[in-house]
């Protein structure tokens, strides 16, 4: 059983710091694999509300360095190795993050084996390809993702500016998670908004597209709808992410 539990649907500065959604990434169960995707702000909490166990995490992934994504590594990294007493797992996360003003502290880093992504990395944990096709444009270094598991395949496109290759990238995923924080586009910050995110999933046509990540101008014009609307454009499925929600990836294909 394959799934995405989603310990928040927040991005931006508005909604993630005044919690108007929360903020804790998204918790991948592939194929008995458990992958941490960008925890933001409160996923510690978050991941044990939704009665998730981080003792079981086998990778804890960062899209980018920005707080909304980067917020909880550490801490989650604490508690997929039981307070750093048992080394286990793996941290998959851009250059940036361990440069420079580090957000992957220094004392953590022996407690997992760290890996630095790199733009057409691929690697495997298990049964699950993992590969980082592409790096977007926002003012951070970062990478988009394709999780492969039982044939089937998962993409990712993270906070970025729109340009065409994304399309290309992620053509042939069978679910796409998008984020999507705008629904104008302001060009100091770098992110999709919602036109353009319709316009990538009428390109790639998934068999299903999740946006999530919204900002406030998203909220207020109500994610549901905006999927709705994406979804008569393009005629592929589309839904809006909510705090606590689960999708299985098995039944959609
Ligand atoms: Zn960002």
């Amino acid at each position: 059983m394959s799934g995405v539990i989603f310990l928040g649907s927040g991005g931006g500065r508005m909604v993630v710091l005044n919690q108007l959604r929360h903020s804790g990434g998204f918790w991948l169960k592939l194929s008995n694999v458990n992958i941490l995707q960008d925890p933001g702000p409160g996923c510690l909490v978050m991941a044990h509300k939704r009665m998730l166990k981080p003792s079981s995490l086998d990778a804890i992934v960062l899209s980018h360095r920005h707080i909304d994504h980067s917020n909880d590594i550490n801490v989650m990294i604490e508690t997929m190795t039981g307070g750093g007493f048992q080394r286990r797992g793996r941290v998959i996360v851009p250059g940036d993050c361990l440069n420079d003003d580090p957000v992957v502290l220094k004392y953590v880093r022996p407690f997992t084996e760290i890996i630095e992504i790199k733009e057409g990395m691929k690697l495997s944990i298990r049964d699950v390809n993992i590969s980082f096709p592409i790096r977007t444009v926002h003012p951070v270094e970062t990478y988009g993702i394709i999780y492969e598991f039982n044939s089937i395949r998962l993409g990712y496109i993270p906070d970025t500016e729109y340009f065409p290759e994304l399309a290309q990238a992620f053509a042939g995923v069978d679910f796409l998670i998008i984020n999507v924080v705008r629904m104008i586009t302001d060009k100091r910050i770098r992110h999709l908004n919602i036109g353009q995110a319709g316009d990538l999933i009428g390109s790639i046509k998934p068999k299903m597209a999740i946006l999530t990540h919204f900002g406030l101008q998203v909220l207020k014009a109500s994610p549901e709808h905006q999927a709705k609307l994406i979804s008569e454009r393009t005629g592929v499925s589309v839904i809006a992410a909510n705090d606590g929600m689960s999708v299985s990836f098995e039944e959609k294909c």
